[in-house]
Formats: C-alpha cells, sequence, structure tokens
C-alpha cells in the first residue's frame, strides 16, 4: 500500500483539526498544512476581544504553533505559504513561500481544502481611497486593536450587524471608543428574527451605540484625516475609523480555477464523505456547501462547530475511511454587554423564502425561578410546523439563552417534535430552572397552537384589523393606563367572565396581555363560550419590543429609558442605602409584577419615605417613569447594570418630597346619593382623576348609592323582613345599575356600556377597581346601611364604614365637595 501523503490547504479550525486527527488515525501517514497567514490554529472567535482587552495576551489565541504541532504530531506546518494553483490531474500544488518569493510543487495522495472564507466588501463608492479594515484574522485585529490602543479610534464606523459587528462593537465601547453601526437589514443579527432583535437593539442603544438600520453605506470620503460616510438616504457620518463586517464569501477561487465543481453561490460542492468532485480532493469549512439539517437543502453554514466537525470526517475518509457527514443545524451565539442572543435551526424569514409554511410562538419566561433571586427575563421564540415538527428556535436573555437553545437543538438533531419538547425532563431547582423550564413552557404554547386551543395571531396582523374586530387588552387598568396598543379596549382577565355580555359574539376579538399568558386564559373563558378569538404571541412585551423601541424614540446615544428617566433626576437629593426607607428585590417578575409591589409598598409608606427597587423586568425602566409622572410620586435616580434595573422613588411630588402637607386642602370629595349609572360613571372618572393627579379622594357612598357597592348574588346573611324586601327590590351592584334617562328597558345602559370600552374609558368594575387600587377611599355611610338594612358583608371588599364624621374628616380638607 503506498504511503498516505495528505496536504491540507490553511491551517486554522478546519485544516489544523484534519491535520490532528489524520495523525491520530495514522502514524505512517505524512501531512502537511499550507497556511499563507502567519499563525496557524488560531481562535479568530477570540479576536473581538483581543481587540477589547478581554483576551489579553495575544498567544491565549494561538492553540497550536507550527513547532508545537511537529513536536506533538509529527506535521510539518508552513505558514507564510500560500498555495496558488491546484492540479488534480497531476495530484499537486504549486506553493509560494511569501517570505522569499521562490514557488514549488507539492505532491499529495489526498488534498483537503479548509480555505475558509473572506471577508465581503459591499460595493461603496470611494472605498479603495478611504482606509478602511475587515476582521478575518489575527493581523486584522492587530491592525484595529493598534489604532484602538493608540486613541485614534474615538469614532468607530461599522458596517454590518451581525455576530462579530456587536461583539466588536462591544468591545470598543468597553474601549472607550464611540460606535455607530450601518445596517442594511432592517434589524441587527439579520439571520434573527426581529422580536428577538430588537431586544438586542434595546441593549446596544442604551449602551451608547447609534445604530443604522434598513440603511446602507452608499459612498465614503476622507475629511481632513476623517472617514467621511454617505447613506443612502443622503444622511452623513464622520468617523475615525471605518471596519467592514459585513458578511462573507467563501474563498474558493483556488478549486474555481482547478475545475472543481462549485455551486451557483461560489461554494464548494461536496458529497456526504466530503469528497468533492475530484474524489482525492476533499473540502471543509466555511467554504463548503452543507446539508442544512431541517431544509435538508445545501447551504453555508459558516461557522467552528461545523467546520471542525467536517475536518475529523474529512480526515478519516481522506485515510480510506468511510465516515459520512449527515449536515448541520446553524446553531449560533451572540453576546453583547451580557446580552446573549441564540439561535438554532432556521429563522420565519428563511422558512418564509423556502415556502414552508409553519406557526411560531414566543414567551417571556425567566432564566430561574422568579422568586430566586437574580432571575434574568429570558425570551423564547420557537418556530413549528403543523405536525410539531422543530423548525427552529432564538432565545435571548442575560442567562440561560445558551442552554435552552442547546437543547432544542439536541431535540432537533434527535428528530424530536413539540410534544416532546414539552415532555422533556430536566434539571430543576430554583437557583437554574423552574419547574416548568422555559423550554417546556415554549412547547406548551406550541401544542395549545396545534391542539387549537389557542388561535394565534403576530403582532404584524395589528395594522389589518378592521373597525370590525376588537382588540381586546386584560392585563390590569394600570398596565393599561402606562401603555396600550392603539385601539385596543381594555377589560381584565379577572372581571372577564363578568362582563362578557358586553362583548359582541359577532365580531374576532383579538386578545393581547403582557406576555400571552393571562390573555390564553382570556382566550378559553371567550372560546367555550362561543368567541371567535385569537391570542397575540408574545403579548404587549413583544409588541413593545419591536414597535415602541423604534431609532427615532430615543436619543441616538441613550436608551429610551434613560432619556426618560434624565430628567427628573439631577436636582434632587438622592439618599444613601441607610436612608432608604424600603428596599425591594422584584427581580424575576415581569410586568406588571415590579410596578405592582412598588405600587402595593408605597400605599404603606408616609410621604417623603423612600423606596429603592431592583428589577429585571426591561420595561420596568420606562414604566416606572410614567407610574411616578402618573401617581406624583418622584423618581429621584434610576440606573441599570447589567441588566439590574435599580431606581430610588420617593413618596409625593419632587417639590415637597419630604414634607408632604395634607392638609393643604387639596383634597376631593364626593357623596355619592344616586345609583343611575351615568352618574356613577361621572364621579369615579372625576375620583380616579384626582388620584392621578396625586389628589387625595373620598368618595362617601349613601342611600341608593350604596347600591353600587353591594355584591352580585345574594349573600347568605340574616335580615329582618323589610331588609329582606328592601334588599330584593335594590339593584346588587354595579352591573345592575341603570341609565337616567333613555334606559329603554336596559338597552340604553347595555350601550353605554360597549360604548366606554370602545371609547378605551373602560367598565364602571374597571373604573371601581382602578379607584380601589388607586387609593380612593370609599366611604359606607353607617346611617343608611342601617335604614335599608344593607350589612357590611354585601359589600364589595376594600370598602370602609363610616358616619358623618368620616365624610367630615375628609370634606374638611378638600377643596372640592361634590354632591351626586
Ligand atoms: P478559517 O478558519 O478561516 O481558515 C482558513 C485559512 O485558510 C485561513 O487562515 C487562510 O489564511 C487560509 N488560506 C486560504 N487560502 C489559502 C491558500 N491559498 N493558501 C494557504 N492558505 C490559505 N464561529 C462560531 O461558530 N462561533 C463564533 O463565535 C465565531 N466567531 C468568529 C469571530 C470572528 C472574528 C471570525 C472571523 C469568525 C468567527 N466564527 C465563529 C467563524 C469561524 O471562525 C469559522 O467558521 C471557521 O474558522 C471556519 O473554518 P475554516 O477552516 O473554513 O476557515
Amino acid at each position: 500500500m503506498t504511503k498516505e501523503k495528505i496536504v491540507i490547504v490553511g491551517g486554522v479550525a478546519g485544516g489544523a483539526t484534519a491535520a490532528a486527527r489524520a495523525r491520530r488515525l495514522s502514524e505512517t501517514a505524512e501531512i502537511i498544512i499550507i497556511e499563507k497567514g502567519p499563525y496557524i490554529s488560531f481562535a479568530n472567535c477570540g479576536l473581538p476581544y483581543y481587540i477589547g482587552g478581554i483576551i489579553s495576551d495575544k498567544d491565549r489565541l494561538l492553540l497550536q504553533t507550527p513547532a508545537a504541532m511537529r513536536k506533538r504530531f509529527g506535521i510539518d506546518a508552513r505558514t507564510g505559504h500560500e498555495v496558488t494553483a491546484l492540479h488534480p490531474s497531476k495530484k499537486t500544488v504549486t506553493v509560494t513561500d511569501l517570505a522569499s518569493g521562490k514557488t514549488y510543487q507539492e505532491t499529495y495522495t489526498k488534498l483537503i481544502l479548509a480555505t475558509g472564507a473572506i471577508p465581503f466588501i459591499p460595493p461603496i463608492a470611494g472605498l479603495e481611497d478611504v482606509e478602511h479594515y475587515v476582521l478575518r484574522d489575527i493581523p486584522d485585529s492587530d491592525r484595529i486593536k493598534t489604532l484602538v490602543d493608540s486613541g485614534l479610534a474615538h469614532h468607530v464606523l461599522i458596517v454590518g450587524a451581525g455576530a462579530i459587528s456587536l461583539e466588536l462593537a462591544e468591545n470598543l465601547i468597553t474601549k472607550g471608543s464611540a460606535v455607530t453601526i450601518v445596517e442594511a437589514s432592517g434589524h441587527v443579527l439579520p439571520q434573527l428574527d426581529l422580536e428577538i432583535a430588537r431586544i438586542m437593539e434595546t441593549e446596544l442603544r442604551a449602551k451608547g451605540i447609534t445604530l443604522h438600520l434598513g440603511a446602507s453605506l452608499q459612498s465614503v470620503g476622507s475629511d481632513g484625516g476623517r472617514v467621511l460616510a454617505t447613506l443612502a438616504n443622503g444622511e452623513t457620518i464622520s468617523a475615525d475609523t471605518l471596519v467592514l463586517v459585513a458578511g462573507i464569501r467563501p474563498n474558493t477561487a483556488l478549486a474555481k480555477a482547478a475545475h472543481i465543481t462549485l455551486d451557483e453561490r461560489g461554494l464548494i460542492v461536496t458529497d456526504t464523505r466530503l469528497r468533492t468532485s475530484v474524489k482525492t480532493i476533499f473540502a471543509v469549512g466555511d467554504s463548503i456547501a452543507i446539508r442544512e439539517l431541517v431544509s435538508g437543502s445545501r447551504v453555508n453554514i459558516a461557522l467552528a462547530g461545523p467546520a471542525n466537525k467536517q475536518a475529523r470526517v474529512a480526515a478519516a475518509n481522506a485515510l480510506g475511511g468511510d465516515e459520512a457527514y449527515s449536515g448541520a443545524l446553524a446553531t449560533a451565539i451572540v453576546s453583547a454587554f451580557g446580552l446573549a442572543a441564540a439561535s438554532t435551526g432556521l429563522s420565519s424569514f428563511q422558512l418564509e423564502k423556502n415556502g414552508q409554511e409553519f406557526s411560531q410562538t414566543i414567551i417571556h419566561s425567566t432564566s430561574h425561578a422568579g422568586y430566586y433571586p437574580a432571575a434574568m427575563p429570558l425570551t423564547v421564540k420557537l418556530l413549528f410546523g403543523k405536525n410539531g415538527e422543530i423548525f427552529g428556535a432564538q432565545a435571548i436573555g442575560r442567562e440561560g439563552a445558551d442552554k435552552r437553545i442547546d437543547v432544542i437543538a439536541t431535540a432537533m438533531r434527535g428528530r424530536m417534535d413539540v410534544h416532546d419538547l414539552a415532555r422533556l425532563d430536566l434539571a430543576y431547582s430554583p437557583p437554574y430552572s423552574s419547574a416548568k423550564d422555559p423550554v417546556n413552557m415554549v412547547a406548551f404554547t406550541a401544542e395549545n397552537i396545534l391542539s387549537g386551543l389557542m388561535k394565534p395571531f403576530s403582532h404584524s396582523q395589528l395594522p389589518s384589523l378592521t373597525p370590525q374586530d376588537v382588540l381586546l387588552d386584560v392585563r390590569t387598568p394600570e398596565e393599561f393606563d402606562l401603555g396600550a396598543i392603539k385601539g385596543a379596549v381594555n377589560m381584565p382577565v379577572d372581571g372577564l367572565r363578568e362582563n362578557l355580555h358586553t362583548l359582541p359574539k359577532s365580531k374576532k376579538l383579538y386578545v393581547y396581555c403582557a406576555s400571552g399568558q393571562r390573555s390564553y386564559l382570556a382566550g378559553r373563558i371567550l372560546a367555550q363560550r362561543g368567541f371567535d378569538c385569537y391570542n397575540l404571541i408574545g403579548g404587549y412585551h413583544t409588541y413593545k419590543d419591536v414597535y415602541l423601541q423604534e431609532p427615532t424614540a430615543a436619543a441616538p446615544t441613550q436608551s429610551s429609558e434613560q432619556s426618560l428617566a434624565a430628567a427628573p433626576i439631577q436636582t434632587l437629593t438622592v439618599p444613601t442605602d441607610s436612608e432608604i426607607t424600603v428596599t425591594l428585590d422584584t427581580c424575576g417578575l415581569s410586568c406588571p409584577g415590579p410596578l405592582h409591589k412598588v405600587f402595593e409598598t408605597a400605599k404603606k409608606l408616609n410621604p417623603g419615605d423612600t423606596i429603592k427597587v431592583t428589577a429585571t423586568d426591561p420595561a420596568f425602566a420606562s414604566d416606572i417613569v410614567a407610574w411616578c409622572d402618573r401617581t406624583g410620586n418622584t423618581l429621584l435616580q434610576q440606573s441599570t447594570d447589567d441588566g439590574i434595573i435599580t431606581a430610588i422613588l420617593r413618596k409625593g411630588p419632587a417639590t415637597h418630597a419630604i414634607h408632604i402637607d395634607h392638609a393643604e386642602n387639596n383634597a376631593k370629595t364626593f357623596i355619592i346619593f344616586s345609583d343611575d349609572i351615568d352618574k356613577v360613571i361621572a364621579s369615579f372618572i372625576l375620583a380616579n382623576g384626582g388620584v392621578s393627579m396625586g389628589r387625595d379622594v373620598t368618595m362617601f357612598f349613601t342611600f341608593w348609592g350604596l347600591n353600587v357597592l353591594r355584591k352580585p348574588g345574594s349573600v347568605p346573611i340574616q335580615k329582618d323582613p323589610i331588609s329582606q324586601v328592601f334588599g330584593l327590590m335594590m339593584p346588587k351592584g354595579s352591573k345592575h345599575l341603570h341609565l337616567s334617562q333613555m334606559n329603554m328597558g336596559g338597552m340604553g345602559t347595555s350601550l353605554i356600556r360597549w360604548l366606554m370600552i370602545k371609547k378605551n374609558i373602560g367598565t364602571l368594575e374597571t373604573l371601581i377597581q382602578q379607584a380601589r387600587d388607586g387609593g380612593v377611599h370609599m366611604i359606607a355611610c353607617s346611617t343608611s346601611m342601617d335604614i335599608m338594612g344593607i350589612k357590611k358583608e354585601e359589600l364589595i371588599d376594600g370598602i370602609e364604614i363610616g358616619g358623618v364624621a368620616s365624610y367630615y374628616n375628609a370634606a374638611e380638607r378638600a377643596d372640592t365637595n361634590l354632591f351626586i
């Protein structure tokens, strides 16, 4: 048998691995690596971190050196040598020693091409005259690092917003550079779906990165030593340094010149043994087309993992083995500023492009049990087919995105479906996960869709809703008040069953809550009563991520949260930790949990007391600003560190932060004498308005007004016969009241209720709930109760019983006293 002589072109991920495996399989083969660059087997994935100084020693990037390769493996690794031509018929390659310029022929029995990729340089007018940088190898990173370290890269303009771009941007920011990114796609990380990418964009902006999305760089020029870049929309950007990280192209010129078969994208075509069209030549890594496991189509998956696995297979087969390479899933992860976005399989964009029908679901969960400290938000998206097949998944969060995507990638490799995912038994204790892991949870929602328990609709369908459709927000009135989808009516899920009669059966109901859980329950309540309803995937959380974080909404170098929070902060004295009245840890809770805790805590405090609250729900940053604004409390400070939002608030308005004088006579009191629904609605609207202006509001219910406070249905209590008759004749609670005029046998009342929902006012019951939650003092007149035979047990919760003194106590502090 002839001795194998394996020549490998390219000595990094694919090349070095192929060489090492070949040696492990054969002690007799002659193995040569020919690498044109100065290094072999370096960690190109570590290059951005080397620029940022996280990897401080360049040698740490070098996994192997030619000397070590020779010593340990007996491999001849020649750096600074370039293969310039292949001669398959002669089984030789032409090599140039780049140092000496000398050219020689090298023979082989088997050749492995591991030539990787080259940076894609987009067509930009004037580029040839302007200094610009790419990031592919160690010399590239040295060039950028030198500029940054010498303080010459104050402002770096990066073209492209893929994974490498984001990693580079993070490291440049760490080094003190300003960064602007221009990306032709409408969002960063174009390989991911919009809902996931937008969360990353928020993080990038919060860290001061300016994003130009859906923008292309048209031309560049020099302007006094700086780069002047002009976008297609005419905008100009002046920067010190221009870096192009706009993708890659397969490095296949050698193969093409040797007539090795390439596909229409210029990728080397290989068989399952990773042989090219020439049987003695194998190819691996970024330059080849491989089978993508979801679609079965041949694509380029330019990632280190597949390159290494292919190299092992090619080496074995070059030595006469018969190993098959079945293909790969594109499983990847990128992190910027501690926020990791991971994905596996296909995105919705790729599925659409392939003409593949699919469904999708999004959950907003936490990295581990919400009640255990430091739980971090985690968003998971799952794409699946009508038979439950998993097409792809994406996750984003500060912790646990990698684990969830790896689990799903493993399931996909094992050809499991969403039902299997739902049944996976995953490790759980509070610091690590939840009893229902986010992987299980996302699969449960997928199962609900597949089984028809839930009909999903996407945020992208919102614009096509017509006035014939009802957009129903089933969150609490407080959440609704802080922001809702335009045109939505608020009907909290907790009161939904009682309000069903106000909803039209003839219309489609598009239901949403914060994340999709409550709206699923609402959907079940509605569907079982014959309503045609749809659940917004990802809920208001996703809607907000996608639409309310537009660049225009924020200053270019500030997150919207920061800019919102900035104004009230500067002039106020911030208490030290020891001066804080209450410290609240709401990390792990999602909206409205943190806000609700703040609200409940603030209710028990005195004006001037302070709360320090920490939260991990990203929405909290803007919600707390709006909440303080609406409720007349003062936000003293807000900061975000590693995903943890810390807010310090003082109960009461800024100008009277410590000494709120409740005797300043701006309270409001109402005597509710009537139980006419129109008058009662007006009273509660006024009362809630007063509370939101920071006023102390008291409602004193007397005579017929007491009926508003009655519980629906009969309450089993002992009563004298007259009280029983009274009780039977009077309306039992807010749902049984009538209009003072145009009641028309109840039709007028139904119409008013319907109009209130349509006009976003909410139902009378939500107004009452709002008043209760907002701290309106509701007092039932004890004298009237006695006369009418109404007992405390018959009244709804949260009602105080008081007499004339209670009323005057409030009225004397008030500047407005209304009798309704
Ligand atoms: P490469 O590793 O690029 O090696 C090709 C080598 O061939 C080059 O060194 C080149 O000089 C040499 N060569 C080319 N032509 C010739 C010739 N004619 N003669 C001699 N030598 C030649 N992937 C991940 O999975 N995760 C990551 O986090 C990640 N981060 C990355 C970060 C950066 C900055 C970069 C650049 C890539 C990253 N990748 C990552 C991608 C991953 O590094 C590549 O998919 C992988 O290196 C491809 O391996 P390869 O062997 O095909 O090509």
